[in-house]
């Protein structure tokens, strides 16, 4: 069959793959000028430093499938995300552990000292914690909500965390001992060359053709088989029901000589800081070594029409109209919606991965049997 991807990232490049190699004519469009979509690294001209264009992006999964994938495209070197934050004239480590709270209080408190402590620091009164807020509180009290939480979720969703459903903080954001890897997952690492090039490999099959820098219209999909979609839901209907809310990012760029700040991420907890983060980018491959260094400097706001839309709301309203644009993909024939802007969902790049090879393996099966693929894989809603 005569396939398109729309779209060059690891959704379109991990499912167009997959059809080629049984057989299959791809093609892959991409706006951009490049492929990997929003995981884009590329060396910096003036420093050599590998950049994560987008957004920093650490590999990390319990997805054995997953892991073996992206290793048969690139090398993974060893990468553990250890975030500071500066909050209240301080430096502190994240995710909340021992550290932070015997730094914070002052304290040289063992684990379940700590636990102790911050049971009877939580407000226990909130018995049904509706919003982030009143979660928050419930779990480590007002200190360290303050600290840590308050002015980051206000800068980062442009909003009082009292307007934010309980259910952004699910688990107790607290560990009580030492252990300052940000993610849990058994598999971390950083691709050793980038992110680009392994997603460049991924395409790299007889049966794939790739235009860059050519947007898809409505009318190409007649020319194909079937289409699978990783652009905007609302913009493949034209925006026609209107715009699903997205947080969109602002970096601003600055080079310096030596180490800029000792550690790859450096979180601001403070509201009248004006950024979230400072990202630092040689820190992210640790087996490089650079004289100079590139950061970037990381403001959140509102996505208008013409920004990078990047992280998606999902708050009532948008809920509803997302409802809305799942019926009419629904309706709409020989499509399938896929990735993290197909289906208007947060995803990590594992779980992008996993679900475009549960995607491709659908397509393949739905072949065999006669039968339509569904609009969707993974539901949005
Ligand atoms: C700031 C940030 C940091 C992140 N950090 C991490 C991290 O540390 N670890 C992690 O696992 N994940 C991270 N992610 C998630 C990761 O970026 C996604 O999992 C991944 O990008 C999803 O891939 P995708 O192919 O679905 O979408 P995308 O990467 O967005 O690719 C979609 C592509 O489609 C193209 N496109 C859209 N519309 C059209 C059109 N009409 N015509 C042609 N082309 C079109 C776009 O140009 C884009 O290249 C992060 C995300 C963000 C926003």
């Amino acid at each position: 069959m005569k396939l398109l991807m729309v779209g060059a990232g690891l959704s379109g490049a991990v499912i167009g793959r997959m059809l080629a190699k049984a057989g299959h004519t791809v093609t892959v469009v991409d706006t951009r000028d490049h492929v990997a979509g929003n995981c884009h690294t590329e060396r910096d001209a003036e420093t050599g430093v590998n950049l994560h264009v987008y957004g920093p992006h650490i590999f990390h999964t319990d997805d054995e499938e997953v892991w073996n994938y992206v290793n048969d495209f690139m090398t993974f070197l060893p990468f553990k995300n250890r975030v500071k934050t500066t909050s209240q004239g301080q430096v502190f480590s994240l995710p909340i552990n021992l550290h932070t709270i015997n730094q914070y209080y002052g304290k040289t408190m063992r684990p379940e000292e700590a636990r102790a402590f911050i049971e009877q620091i939580a407000d226990r009164s909130i018995e049904d914690p509706q919003t982030f807020e009143e979660q928050a509180l419930r779990f480590v009290g007002p200190d360290l909500y303050e600290a840590f939480f308050k002015g980051y979720t206000i800068k980062q969703w442009g909003c009082s965390p009292t307007e934010l459903p309980a259910s952004i903080l699910k688990r107790l954001p607290v560990r009580f001992n030492y252990d300052d890897n940000y993610f849990f997952h058994k598999f971390q690492g950083m691709p050793e060359n980038g992110y680009t090039e392994m997603v460049a490999k991924i395409l790299d099959h007889e049966n794939i053709t790739v235009h860059l820098n050519t947007s898809f219209s409505r009318e190409q999909a007649a020319d194909f088989d079937h289409v699978f979609y990783s652009g905007p839901l609302d913009g493949y209907f034209g925006y026609d029901l209107g715009r699903l809310g997205y947080r969109t990012l602002d970096f601003e760029k600055f080079t310096a000589e030596g180490d800029y700040q000792g550690t790859a991420v450096m979180n601001y907890g403070d509201v009248d800081v004006p950024y979230t983060r400072i990202t630092e980018h040689k820190h992210f491959s640790p087996w490089e070594s650079h004289e100079n260094t590139v950061c970037y400097k990381e403001f959140s706001r509102a996505c208008e029409p013409e920004d990078i839309p990047y992280y998606p709301i999902r708050m009532v309203d948008e809920k509803k109209m997302l409802a809305d644009y799942v019926a009419l993909a629904e309706k709409t024939e020989s499509v399938t919606f896929v990735g993290r802007l197909g289906t208007y969902r947060y995803l990590d790049m594992d779980v992008t991965i996993r679900e475009a090879l549960d995607t491709g393996r659908a397509f393949l099966e739905h072949a065999a049997a006669g039968t339509s693929m569904p609009a969707f894989v993974k539901s949005p809603l």
